[in-house]
């Protein structure tokens, strides 16, 4: 029997480096996959649906979340954002670890819901390198620059309910800190029990 996957959330304020850890980090893990989430926002430019996210419009998000296809949903900067339920439960069916990034809110309200969870949060290494960040990646208006930064302080003053802060310095270290994690929650005892009751000792 395939043992189920576990499920990590990865949250951080925005600009801190959270997508390009993953594009990183994944390619390089044959043990987790990205679970992609909907949302109502506008795709930015070279975002493509089913690939970044699916992207609803709000009648069809809110119709998606009336069904219960949603894990959990919160609205972020004037849109909804939500993981659909049936995307994490294949990933995990078949094995894999689910890695869902998403934001503190919605994060705690998993957390909630799937004790077992663990909860990564992203930090960059000073509050000006997270500034800088931000606005070199010239995404966005300096009024969602400002929005983001008030959100982050937010943001900031719920890592301590994550389970690792992990440092977004030098790219590379991150990522190994990062498969440091997700390897030392498949060795917590809650998971290895089933192993240790499989052991055949050879009578005394
Ligand atoms: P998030 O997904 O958290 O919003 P991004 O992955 O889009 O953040 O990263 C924001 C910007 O910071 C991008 O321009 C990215 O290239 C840059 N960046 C991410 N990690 C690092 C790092 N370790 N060192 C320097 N720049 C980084
Ligand atoms: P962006 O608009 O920059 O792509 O994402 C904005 C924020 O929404 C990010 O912090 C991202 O992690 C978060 N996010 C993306 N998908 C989901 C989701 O399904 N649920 C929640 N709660 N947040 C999400």
């Amino acid at each position: 029997m395939i043992e189920r996957g576990r499920l990590f959330i990865i949250s951080g304020p925005s600009g801190v480096g959270k997508d390009t850890i993953l594009n990183k980090f994944l390619p390089m893990s044959s043990n987790c996959k990205r679970a992609i989430t909907a949302t109502t926002r506008t795709p930015r430019l070279g975002e493509v649906h089913g690939a970044h996210y699916y992207f609803y419009s709000r009648e069809e998000f809110l119709q998606m979340a009336e069904n219960g296809e949603l894990l959990e949903y919160t609205e972020y900067n004037g849109n909804l954002y939500g993981p659909p339920k049936k995307g994490v439960e294949e990933i995990q069916n078949s094995g894999k670890n689910v890695i869902l990034e998403i934001e503190v809110h919605g994060g705690l309200k998993v957390k909630k819901m799937y004790p077992e969870s663990v909860l990564v949060f992203i930090v960059a290494p000073s509050w000006k390198v997270l500034e800088q960040r931000l606005r070199d990646r010239g995404t966005e208006s300096e009024q969602d620059i400002q929005t983001r930064l008030k959100n982050a302080r937010f943001e900031l003053s719920k890592a301590h309910e994550y389970n690792y802060i992990i440092i977004n310095d030098v790219l590379e270290r991150c990522c190994e800190r990062l498969g440091a994690v997700i390897s030392a929650a498949g060795c917590e005892e809650r998971h290895m029990k089933s192993f240790i009751e499989s052991l055949r000792l050879p009578p005394l």
